[in-house]
């Protein structure tokens, strides 16, 4: 897609804070972050939203949930997984979709957002 924002920082024709990428996969830091912590997961593939999703795609949406809790140890909103709650950190994972989901950059991308409490909004 010539006219895609996100496309076009998978292809490196406009910079962005990337923190991890591999063939399917970039993650970058969101340019006007809510929280401490805000990353965004995008494949480099062009989807538009979550709901032109179908099951071709499911490989491809379990590694950015999975990729979300690795890349979030690693920016230091973690969360140890089997303290249900009696430990620190954590983070939110968010797919905007559509104009009522509050979406304005139609490719496909995971909101990592985590860090400290009271963030900006409430998202
Ligand atoms: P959404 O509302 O889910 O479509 O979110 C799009 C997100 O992309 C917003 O949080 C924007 O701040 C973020 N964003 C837009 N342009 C860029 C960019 N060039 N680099 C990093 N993040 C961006
Ligand atoms: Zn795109």
């Amino acid at each position: 897609m010539t006219d895609c924002i996100f496309c076009k920082i998978a292809a490196k024709q406009i910079p962005s804070r990337t923190i991890f990428e591999d063939d399917d996969l970039i993650a970058f830091h969101d340019i006007n972050p809510a929280a401490p912590v805000h990353f965004l997961i995008v494949p480099k593939q062009h989807v538009s939203t979550l709901a032109d999703c179908d099951e071709r795609h499911a490989a491809l949406l379990s590694k950015m949930l999975l990729l979300a809790t690795r890349l979030a140890n690693e920016q230091g909103c973690g969360y140890i997984a089997g303290s249900d709650g009696d430990g620190s950190g954590g983070f939110k994972t968010q797919f905007n979709t559509g104009p009522d989901g509050g979406q304005e950059v139609y490719h496909l991308h995971l909101h990592v957002i985590g860090g400290p409490r009271p963030w900006r909004g409430q998202r």
